[in-house]
């Protein structure tokens, strides 16, 4: 089959891989249909991790069933399905308690904690940018879709991980309806944040990039758009709030967090927030932070340890919730928001190409080329 192969940093090439395959009596076989590109991806696409040359990648997948393993009993043949990026067993101290994210059994290192398709440091799995899939614990992991999915492929993807993911940030900041959010990042995954924050009653979303494309849509679905080119971001929320700051806040940047200039300053979305967040206020950190690895001189990524404020954050009493977000605590209640057409987050897909297309498109994705916001590539196509 054709897949999206890891070779190096900012190398990766469509060619010929072994067949994905039923390997165990729990697994199903999905045949991708469509398959995105995520910020995410870009962290193994620039060299920042270990990821071992040889992975496909690929972790926000949808597709038809083309397969199923003889210990399977809920998913058939032919279900269209949405695959959320984390692998839960489903049975683990974590998965029961819903924090799919953290699942103790679907990665073989038993001190790991969290699997995902197409990931490094998160299992072996193999990622969906490819002709087809292996979804380990296929009953539990296979979100089916309604009729309508074949018509609206490009919303129900984002189940997979973005619309879950940015709901869960705001879940973590504990928005309430009325309240004002504010957005660190209109990437995809901060946009869908913001999108959350309003489907959720927000009062006021700030959305803070200085990319004016990006920035866009944030107000298209609604937001106050801040560009932080313009100046001192939390400065500007504390502006439109009259100094009081936003209820709530989202981290949707990560580690890569930079400067209008282009510096690398990992700590300053987290001091932003926390200056543009009232006291007492919550912040959902949704980026994703790397812990240090000094076994790995030659990764680019930055030291886990930030210079974060923790005085002016304690001295305001704020709580913060971080982490992978556990998609199957919400994808069956955001897949129901689709369907009855109460979201539509497909809103946010600048690009739908073939898979042939994909080294191209992670290179301008990874370039933030004006309006390359989120690639969706087909398999089919
Ligand atoms: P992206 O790289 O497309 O978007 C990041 C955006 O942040 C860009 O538009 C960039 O201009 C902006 N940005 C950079 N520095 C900034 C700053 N100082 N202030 C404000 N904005 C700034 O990535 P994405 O797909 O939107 O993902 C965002 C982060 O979320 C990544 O770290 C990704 O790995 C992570 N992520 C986490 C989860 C999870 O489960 N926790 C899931 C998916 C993605
Ligand atoms: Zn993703």
């Amino acid at each position: 089959m054709r897949g999206l192969v890891y070779e190096g940093p900012r190398q990766v090439t469509v060619k010929d891989v072994p067949d994905a395959r039923i390997e165990r009596p729990t697994d199903v076989l999905v045949r991708i249909t469509t398959t995105n590109i995520c910020g995410s991806d870009l962290h193994m696409y620039e060299g920042r991790t270990d990821l071992e040359p040889g992975r496909v990648l690929g972790h926000e997948n949808l597709g038809v069933v083309a397969e199923i393993g003889g210990g399977v009993e809920r998913i058939q043949v032919g279900d269209r399905v949405c695959l959320p990026f984390n692998i839960g067993c489903g049975f683990c101290r974590n998965c029961e308690d819903g924090m799919t994210s953290y699942c103790l059994t679907a990665h073989p290192d038993p001190d790991m904690a969290g699997a995902a398709f197409g990931f490094a440091g998160m299992g072996p799995y193999h990622g969906g940018q490819a002709e087809y899939l292996r979804v380990p614990f296929g009953d539990f992991n296979c979100l089916r879709l309604p009729e309508d999915a074949a018509d609206k492929e490009d919303d129900y993807v984002m189940l997979a991980d973005i619309f879950p993911t940015g709901w869960h940030a705001t879940r973590l900041a504990e928005l309430r309806p009325g309240e004002s959010c504010v957005v660190y990042g209109a990437g995809p995954v901060g946009l869908m944040a913001g999108y959350s924050a309003l489907l959720q009653g927000a009062s006021q979303v700030f959305v803070v990039d200085r990319h004016r494309d990006r920035l866009r849509l944030a107000e298209q679905m609604g937001a106050i758009a801040v560009d932080d080119s313009d100046g001192d971001p939390a400065r500007q929320v504390l502006d439109l709030t009259d100094g009081r700051g936003a209820d709530r806040g989202c981290e949707c940047v990560g580690y890569q967090a930079h400067d209008p200039q282009g510096a690398e300053h990992p700590e300053m979305t987290m001091n932003s927030l926390v200056n543009s967040v009232r006291s007492t206020g919550g912040i959902g950190a949704v980026g994703i932070f790397l812990p240090s690895d000094p076994g790995s001189p030659d990764r680019l990524a930055q030291d886990g340890k930030l210079a974060f404020e923790m005085g002016s954050f304690w001295l305001q009493g704020q709580r913060i919730g971080t982490g992978q977000a556990p998609v199957k605590a919400y994808n069956r209640r955001l897949r129901d928001l689709i369907h009855h057409g109460r979201a539509a987050p497909s809103f946010i897909v600048s690009h739908d190409l073939p898979l042939q297309r994909a080294a191209d498109a992670y290179e301008r994705f990874d370039n933030r080329e004006d309006g390359w916001t989120k690639v969706v590539l087909k398999p089919e196509m």
